[in-house]
């Protein structure tokens, strides 16, 4: 829910909550992730937002009413996600987006496509783009997503309002009080002991881990901190240089030997497993889970 980000992204919540408390939606919203790596989910969550009928979403979190349900399992008539996985988005993507979306919605008062990765957008596409952006059926709202804005073309920003995302680092979680160093140094250590002693971490899960924890936001910030530690590792290994854990690194060897691959392999399943903290699972399954899947790929890694 969009209410998730009312503390991480305040800024971005306050606007976007505001105008949907207000009824004052634009139809075109570019949101630039600015490296976050919950920037899709952000995007889904506003379309959420936008969608429930359950509507205001300060009086009443709402994951549960039937269009919600649907959106999560991607099958809600009235939202379509425009991705691809080659270098440019396709004339045929956006011919078929169009013809989704020539008529008003059927259930419920709005309809609302995505496009991740808005940048794949390329210019003789973009002038087809345009004018659906611009002069929508009523109802339709466009959420553009990007990592970075200056990566869209000029004449896409203008016709949206543009929402830029926060990218936290490890300093701004160790200088808020409101999550104590000691939390995030047990996390880190975590994590660094997964990397030393692989599958043999379940066995201390409770010691290294749970007994940390006290709340669901407790697991939350364990992710977001797992997920900083893999990018920095990648950055490490594309660039040489950590921006946020080179005083944390235990042992440079196991670094080394991790491959690209198996970094990007982490990062997406820290990705799926942390939406699963806000749907009421296990936290103890979770994290073997997590243990488990980091291993499958390490051991494809030593292959
Ligand atoms: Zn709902």
């Amino acid at each position: 829910m969009l209410d998730d980000y009312k503390d991480t992204q305040n800024t971005a919540y306050s606007i976007l909550s505001n105008a949907i408390n207000k009824n004052r939606i634009s139809h075109a919203y570019l949101i630039e992730t600015l490296g976050s790596n919950d920037g899709f989910d952000f995007a889904l969550a506003f379309a959420k937002a936008l969608l429930c009928p359950e509507g205001k979403m300060n009086k009443k979190k709402c994951n549960n009413c039937n269009q919600c349900k649907l959106i999560d399992d991607n099958n809600y008539i009235e939202l379509e996600i425009v991705e691809t996985d080659d270098l440019w988005l396709k004339k045929e993507n956006i011919d078929k987006l169009q013809k989704d979306f020539n008529f008003k919605p059927i259930v419920g008062k709005r309809k609302i496509y995505i496009i991740k990765n808005a940048d794949k957008i390329r210019e003789s596409l973009a002038n087809t783009l345009l004018k659906f952006i611009e002069e929508p059926e009523e109802g339709i709202i466009a959420i553009l997503v990007t990592d970075n804005k200056s990566k869209i073309l000029e004449t896409i920003i203008s016709r949206c309002q543009v929402i830029s995302l926060k990218n936290y680092s490890l300093s701004f979680y160790l200088d808020s009080d409101k999550y104590s160093d000691d939390l995030i140094n047990n996390i880190i250590k975590f994590i660094n002991f997964y990397e030393q002693n692989k599958l043999e971490t379940i066995v201390f899960s409770n010691s290294l881990f749970h007994d940390y924890m006290k709340d669901r936001n407790d697991y939350l910030l364990a992710f977001n901190i797992i997920l900083m530690y893999y990018n920095d590792i990648l950055n490490y290994k594309l660039n040489g240089k950590f921006t946020n854990f080179e005083n944390y690194i235990e042992d440079y060897r196991i670094i080394n030997k991790l491959s690209i691959e198996s970094i990007l392999k982490k990062i997406n399943l820290v990705i799926k497993l942390k939406k699963k903290i806000l749907n009421n699972v296990n936290l103890n399954l979770l994290i073997d889970k997590l243990v488990i899947s980091f291993k499958k790929v390490d051991n494809n890694d030593l292959c």
